[in-house]
């Protein structure tokens, strides 16, 4: 047991050893209100139809390497722009993966505001990168523009993540700021827009504009996290350099399939985005509502919000002993000190929520 312990620390790398496994919380039995997923199931009628489909598939064959009628969905569902190039992922953490692989080199730096996506950081010690977390403003968690342009010039980093809206701090970034930082920037810029469906801004009417913008999406937060399918737009000469580090299947049969048959009924995701947005500002005003809780303001489909100074741990687990799984992310960053995040649920999980977090609270029912 020992020489095997010692041949792993021998040939593992490093920076791979020190790593912890990214951690997911066993959620059974509980209000899952943790992880930004859209609640709601599909009509059966419409499980009906997607499993007459499912059925025609051809598991022992492979599927179509360039996901070609797919994509042909994608630029028709999301209207995108004729003269950029569409690369898909296995979830936009693969594209994240296949990006930070192509640009990465000894002393190579990505950048990214901070707090902001967890996978950030994590990526780029995968492939050995450097990576600057810039602050953002301390109580709006806005970009800090002296900062960010500061450590621009001084790192000059291949890459920098802009996370818009920004997860986990929910708000939108000044889009004046983030073409500000595309032009600064000696690199490339990935505009992250996971959360785009509950936010009015997107920065892909302007791809055109640069030459080191890509604007990268997700089907997983608009209600189809199982699924994995993300989706990379820019200039075709970035993403065809990309591509040729893309494994050649990444997108089997089963999400081609179900994406282009999702993709058709497109009206059904904007019925539930819109109204996961009405509850949004109806969870909100509860928090708010509360004393010694303040919620900050969301265009994405969670709220973060801050507890007492030194209750965040002891407030989680007093929320899921009574039954609902949020996250805690205090301690994850210097700005989210006694922050709590909780996802937008359906009206009755949200109203679990608040009676959950106002028992914790010692607060009167
Ligand atoms: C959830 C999330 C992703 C990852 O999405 P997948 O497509 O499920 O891999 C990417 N970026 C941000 C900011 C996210 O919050």
């Amino acid at each position: 047991m020992s020489e095997l312990n010692d041949k792993v620390s021998r040939w593992v790398r490093p920076e791979v050893r020190a790593l912890n496994a990214y951690h997911v919380v066993d959620a059974a039995g509980l209000v899952k209100l943790d992880a930004m997923e859209n609640p709601y199931a599909w009509p059966q009628v419409l499980r009906d139809e997607w499993l007459d489909l499912l059925r025609q598939v051809e598991l022992n064959r492979y599927p179509d390497p360039s996901s070609t009628v797919l994509k042909k969905q994608l630029r028709e569902s999301f209207a995108i722009p004729d003269g950029s190039g569409l690369l898909l992922g296995n979830g936009s953490d693969e594209l994240i993966q296949l990006i930070a692989m192509t640009l990465a080199g000894s002393g190579r730096t990505v950048l990214a505001p901070e707090p902001s996506f967890s996978m950030y950081p994590m990526i780029a010690t995968f492939v050995g990168m450097k990576y600057v977390g810039v602050p953002l403003r301390r109580n709006d968690f806005a970009l800090d523009m002296g900062a960010m342009l500061a450590a621009i010039e001084q790192h000059q980093p291949v890459l920098i993540f802009l996370s818009y809206p920004n997860n986990p701090t929910g708000n939108l970034l000044e889009e004046a700021q983030v073409v500000e930082i595309i032009k600064a920037a000696p690199g490339l810029v990935v505009v992250d827009e996971a959360y785009t469906a509950f936010a009015e801004g997107s920065l892909m009417g302007r791809m055109a504009e640069f030459d080191n913008l890509l604007v990268m999406r997700t089907l997983s937060k608009l209600g189809l996290a199982g699924l994995r399918l993300g989706f990379l737009m820019g200039p075709p000469a970035w993403l065809q350099e990309f591509d040729k580090l893309r494994l050649p299947y990444n997108i089997n049969v089963l999400i081609q399939v179900s994406a282009r048959f999702a993709l058709t009924h497109g009206e059904l995701f904007e019925v539930q985005t819109r109204q996961i947005r009405q509850d949004r500002e109806m969870l909100w005003q509860q928090l708010e509502a509360l004393e010694g809780i303040h919620p900050f303001p969301s265009h994405a489909n969670f709220i973060l919000f801050r507890v007492p100074a030194g209750r965040a741990l002891e407030l989680f687990e007093g929320i899921k002993a009574r039954g609902v799984l949020i996250r805690n992310l205090h301690g994850s960053s210097p700005l989210l000190e006694d922050c709590l995040r909780v996802t937008v649920g359906t009206p009755d999980e949200n109203s679990a929520f608040i009676t959950a977090l106002s028992d914790a609270l010692g607060l009167p029912l």
